[in-house]
């Protein structure tokens, strides 16, 4: 966070580090939404108010909670659970839910901080929350992950609700555990309420293209930022990191568009075969199998254990893993090898020094919260289809997603022009993000 902020942020920064001491990854989200403003300061001095700002930078609700459940050697485990009703003046607070070692109240408030943003840029009616827990569900027995996800909603359930609070996915829960999850809902209201959660399985209540959303939404981003430069995905060399359900769809997407996925990761390694990966034996392994990267076979492939998947040199990037996977070091080495374009599939996946380093190297940058908003964006299609008890095709939804992810490009692209910094997706981004919640806030006054 070397850049320095507009001086009519920096008092505001520095109070929101004093009042949330320790939080560095909730810090360096409010850095970089901070970093944006700078241009709103001078131009619409209204919505740099300390006022607006102090606000937006407080959650309206934390909640924290013990997790008990029993192991299948029968011992007792404790794991704590996180909601963070990060801001619902757009709409019900939505955003996923993270299983993870890692998680801890920091995490969760970037995220949260994050989705109010990306959720605005969507232009659909959902506020921004985040929740999770610092359960590692890496080798878990399924019945382990079944008590799991009981125990965690037992306490969860009387925050959330279709009008209130709407959870997703988010790393390490997927439609396995969203199972769980609305089952142990369901039995203790006694409702089917679909609506309260979504990223659901199609046969109870979800949406179609929901699995492959946020992969394929960054992928559609990211065709429109080539478009604008009269290029495409055909014949380009994309390396996606991670493995996950982001990963795997992108790399999808890529394929059907005509570029090539030559590498991709999980936290032990990653994997490279410059002929293409071959994808159904991905998804077998990761989503069938729920295996590890190295059991992957090809007689062109070959598993990295040392070094980064950002040596990998290729034309596009979709950092698709995790917060802070590439910084400033990799980002040189990208932009040295030749790199075209970053999107980022995963949250916050690039430091802000990396990013400076791809806006000087006049690298395309796609901030998360633009290209990875159509996991959340068709998410919001599935209360749709929830609400009105109906369910679309693939082929609907998929057009719909499309058509929100040229929208959001627009959005940014027009934005960051308006504010004189033409082609800055991360300005266009944070500052139409930002602008909506801010005029909702007023509107509603000071609640
Ligand atoms: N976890 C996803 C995200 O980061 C999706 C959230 C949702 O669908 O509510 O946007």
């Amino acid at each position: 966070m070397n850049e320095a902020l507009h001086p009519a942020m920096q008092p505001h920064f520095d109070t929101v580090v004093a009042r949330n001491p320790g939080e560095s990854e909730f810090h360096q989200a409010v850095y970089e939404v901070m970093l944006s403003l700078g241009p709103i300061a001078g131009q619409r001095p209204q919505y740099a108010q300390w006022s607006i700002l102090k606000r937006i930078c407080e959650p309206e609700r934390q909640i924290i909670f013990r997790v008990p459940w029993v192991t299948d050697k029968g011992e007792v485990e404790i794991n704590r659970g996180f909601r963070v009703e990060f801001n619902s003046a757009l709409g019900p607070y939505k955003g996923g839910l993270r299983f993870h070692p890692s998680v801890n109240l920091s995490i969760i408030k970037f995220l949260g901080f994050e989705q109010v943003f990306k959720n605005s840029l969507t232009g659909m009616p959902i506020g921004g929350g985040k929740g999770g827990s610092d359960f590692d569900p890496k080798g878990r027995s399924d019945a382990e992950i079944m008590r799991f996800c009981q125990s965690f909603m037992t306490e969860l359930y009387r925050h959330i609700g279709q009008y209130t609070d709407v959870p997703a996915g988010d790393i390490g829960v997927g439609g396995r555990e969203l199972g769980y999850l609305f089952g142990q809902y369901k039995r203790i209201t006694n409702r089917y309420e679909s609506g309260v959660l979504t990223g659901k399985g199609t046969s109870w209540g979800g949406s179609r293209v929901r699995k492959e959303a946020t992969g394929y939404g960054t992928v559609f981003f990211a065709q429109e930022m080539l478009k604008r430069q009269g290029e495409s995905f055909d014949g380009k060399r994309v390396v996606v990191s991670g493995s996950g359900n982001v990963a795997l769809y992108a790399i999808e997407k890529v394929h059907q568009l005509g570029g090539t996925v030559i590498a991709c990761s999980d936290s032990n390694g990653y994997l490279v075969d410059q002929n293409g990966l071959d994808l159904e034996q991905l998804k077998d392994l990761k989503e069938v199998r729920r295996e590890r990267l190295s059991a992957y076979r090809a007689d062109t492939a070959h598993h990295v254990t040392e070094g980064s998947i950002w040596d990998v040199e290729c034309d596009v990037a979709l950092p698709c893993a995790t917060q802070n996977e590439l910084n400033e070091t990799h980002a040189k080495t990208l932009v040295s090898n030749g790199v075209r374009l970053v999107a980022e599939g995963a949250n916050m996946p690039c430091t802000p020094d990396a990013i400076k380093v791809f806006q000087a190297g006049d690298v395309l940058f796609g901030p998360g919260k633009a290209s990875n908003a159509g996991g959340v964006a068709t998410s919001a299609l599935e209360m749709q289809q929830n609400a009105s008890r109906d369910s679309w095709s693939f082929d609907v939804t998929e057009e719909r997603l499309q058509q929100i992810m040229r929208d959001i490009h627009t959005r940014c692209v027009t934005t960051a022009e308006e504010f004189g910094d033409p082609g800055n997706y991360v300005a266009g981004a944070n500052l139409a993000g930002y602008m909506k919640v801010a005029d909702a806030m007023v509107a509603l006054g000071v609640i």
